[in-house]
């Protein structure tokens, strides 16, 4: 843990305190102030070590292999495998709302490292060099919420000191318009996309998409199908959050 690199977000929460975004306590140390959780709250959200489905990731129940909805879903999809780290409900759903609306912006510190650890529940040979690839924001959306929480992400990932030299980011992809997704059932979320996704350069034959929410994974879907019109042979993702 460097707490050197932890205090300045210690003397920004001092000025301007947000509070851990779960419980809304104090944040004491400049570790808590780095994450936005408080010591209490944090230890809730380690990744679980359990069986995944070998599509998107979710955790098997009584299944094996692949989970209930990859298997009712009609047709493959263009990724490889996606892993999805936690689900968006109680909590969780706290969580991302409070990064996400509330502009909880030290979570971002928080959730970068859990996609770095979300990457490592692959099996490691399926990753020898990984281009990072962040979803790209539907137009509009921005206007909406004000920020775009995913770039942020990128840019933190890309400052990662996991990595010598910080994980190497390809913003590639463009989003044309197309209805919300949130509004649409799974059959129509699956063709809206597709083709609405464009990838504005070649990209290298192994790539890792991350996002924050993974509902029907139709927007994985077709920023894969644009990845590997462009080059990339296997799509990986990490998601934080599964719906
Ligand atoms: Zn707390
Ligand atoms: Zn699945």
């Amino acid at each position: 843990m460097n707490h050197c690199r932890h205090l300045p977000a210690l003397l920004r929460e001092y000025l301007f305190p947000s509070g851990c975004a779960i419980c809304g306590r104090m944040l004491l140390d400049s570790e808590e102030a780095w994450y936005g959780l408080c010591r209490d709250c944090m230890p809730g959200f380690a990744i679980d070590q359990e069986a995944r489905c070998a599509l998107c990731g979710r955790p098997l129940i009584s299944e094996q292999g692949r989970c209930l909805s990859c298997r009712e879903r009609e047709g493959t999809y263009h990724f490889d495998r996606v892993m999805t780290l936690f689900p968006y409900t109680g909590a969780y759903r706290t969580l991302l709302r409070a990064y996400k609306f509330g502009k909880h912006r030290a979570l971002g510190n928080f959730f970068q490292e859990k996609l770095i650890q979300g990457l490592s529940l692959f099996p490691a040979s399926l990753l020898r060099t990984s281009v990072w690839i962040p979803v790209p924001p539907r137009p509009g959306k921005i206007k909406q919420t004000g920020w775009d929480q995913i770039e942020y992400l990128a840019r933190l990932l890309e400052r990662t000191p996991q990595q010598e030299r910080g994980l190497p980011i390809y913003r590639c992809l463009k989003r044309l318009p197309s209805q919300s997704q949130k509004e649409l059932s799974g059959e129509n979320r699956k063709t809206n996309l597709l083709g609405r996704i464009r990838c504005t350069k070649k990209v290298p034959p192994e790539v890792v998409l991350f996002d924050d929410v993974f509902t029907t994974g139709s927007t994985m879907d077709a920023c894969a199908a644009a990845l590997k019109e462009r080059g990339a042979e296997q799509v990986y993702g990490v998601c934080l959050f599964y719906d």
